[in-house]
């Protein structure tokens, strides 16, 4: 059996009851394939794929809180530190109540290679809890969040690993994790990022995931030859990552018709209004439903439907294998040429090859999402430096990344006689690096 097939087995057995760890591991080990042969003696002998696989720390942990009718509720927490050999443990806290150890673990895996691509000392970690944030009071989500603090904050720091928003974690939760951190540990740092622009947070941060998302799209296009200007955009989710991607989008030009939530789907062939989306979204915390109800042009469904809409350019951007193989031959059959994961892993892995083999162009999400750790890592430089840079320079740093990021994984992909396969590119640009780090590191 070749090394590759060897370590994916051994995750399986390994890591059972955790399908999304096993399909994250399966799409970086296939594409790294041919520089894992080129190197197999050394990576053997240094167990190099057994020690990127498993994860450097993993944190379970109780969190306790009391509900607005004096109940007690008990949640799971996890912090996932997978791998610290560019950088502290860099990445997100999921709060839904899919999360389990599985989810964390595929989506701290990703972060490693995706923190690589970013060219930023960052290295890879994930966390949350099973905490659905839906339907709960200030109050309530105040509580849930100090409790959860008041465990992970022997783990982190501005120097060690440091947490940042995902799924259900906005402003207000890392806004209650920050007090609470400096609280207990008595230290003003940098310890999340993602924070208040009153407490130390990063102009742009908001905007960075779904920015980036379109400025590395916008270089993959030209660098296709084509432009995004003109083209017309469908969109999946419509929290932080859907909105700015659907505001920039606008902003180069194109039309984006569509924006989805857990519950349905919006079709708004006038292109949607991101005024009113964030109106609805980040101020109501409402349902679509309400967004359809005073955008007369706005038809709303129920269920899932984003993909079957004709478009140019596909972004999903709301959660895990949200676009599976029937939703591909649908995007393929309506002219879709390309698709950038804007969430992560929203594209299965049937899916992803039936698009490439029918010439669509597709970025994976640890690439074209890393606009939002990238400026987690720009959050970071400025509390240290104890500066805040303009959202101009922010902006204008983030698109270089972005820009970096393509022609990273482009160059990769055609070095290794994979001219056009970028999710081949992202895998090695990103493990490359991490690769070299480990080993200069010895055996840790
Ligand atoms: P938000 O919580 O702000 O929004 C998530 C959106 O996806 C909502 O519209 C939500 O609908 C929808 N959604 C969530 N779960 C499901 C589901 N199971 N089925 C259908 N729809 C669902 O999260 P973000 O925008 O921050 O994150 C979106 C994706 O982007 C995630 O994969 C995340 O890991 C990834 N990402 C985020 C970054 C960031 O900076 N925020 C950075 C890099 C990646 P509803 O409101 O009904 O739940």
């Amino acid at each position: 059996m070749s090394y590759v097939d060897e370590v994916y087995s051994m995750v399986v057995e390994k890591n059972p009851a955790q399908p999304e760890f096993h399909q994250a591991v399966k799409e970086v080990l296939e594409s790294l394939r041919v520089v894992i042969e080129a190197n197999e003696e050394a990576y053997r002998r240094d167990a190099l794929l057994e020690r990127l696989v498993t994860p450097e720390r993993q944190l379970l942990f109780r969190v306790p809180w009391v509900d607005d009718k004096g109940q007690v509720q008990v949640n799971n927490g996890y912090r996932v530190q997978f791998n610290s050999a560019i950088g502290p443990y860099k990445g997100g806290l999921r709060l839904h109540p899919s999360v389990n150890l599985g989810i964390i673990k595929f989506l701290g895996f990703e972060q490693i290679f995706k923190n690589s691509l970013t060219g930023l000392p960052i290295g890879g970690g994930k966390g949350g809890s099973d905490f659905d944030p839906k339907g709960k009071s200030d109050r309530e989500i105040m509580a849930f969040c100090q409790s959860f603090m008041t465990e992970l904050n022997k783990y982190i720091g501005a120097d060690t690993d440091v947490p940042a928003g995902d799924i259900g974690t906005g402003a207000r939760e890392i806004g209650y994790m920050f007090g609470q951190y400096k609280r207990i540990r008595g230290v003003y740092e940098g310890v999340l990022t993602g924070k208040g622009l009153s407490y130390g947070g990063s102009l742009a941060r908001t905007e960075a995931t779904g920015y980036g998302l379109l400025y590395l799209t916008e270089e993959m296009l030209k660098c296709n030859g084509k432009d995004i200007a003109g083209k017309t955009v469908v969109i999946s989710g419509s929290g932080n990552v859907a909105i700015y991607a659907c505001q920039k989008a606008q902003q180069l030009g194109a039309k984006v018709v569509t924006v989805s939530d857990s519950t349905g789907w919006v079709y708004d062939p006038e292109g949607i209004d991101v005024a009113l989306l964030k109106e609805v979204k980040e101020v109501k915390r409402a349902r679509l439903t309400e967004y359809a109800a005073a955008r007369p042009s706005a038809q709303y469904h129920d269920g899932k439907g984003v993909w079957t809409v004709k478009c140019d350019v596909a972004l999903p951007c709301a959660t895990q294998n949200e676009l599976d193989l029937e939703d591909a031959k649908a995007l393929v059959a309506n002219g879709c040429f390309a698709v950038a994961e804007g969430a992560n892993m929203p594209t299965t892995m049937e899916a992803t090859e039936y698009l490439q083999k029918n010439g669509v162009l597709f970025c994976p999400g640890k690439a074209a999402n890393a606009g939002g750790v990238a400026t987690s890592a720009l959050e970071m430089s400025q509390n240290s430096e104890r500066l805040s840079w303009t959202f101009e320079e922010v902006d204008s740093k983030l698109k270089n990344i972005m820009v970096n990021i393509f022609h990273n994984l482009d160059d990769a992909a055609k070095k290794y006689g994979m001219e056009g396969n970028y999710v081949a590119g992202a895998n090695i640009a990103g493990f490359l690096k991490v690769a070299d780090a480990m080993t200069a590191q010895g055996i840790v």
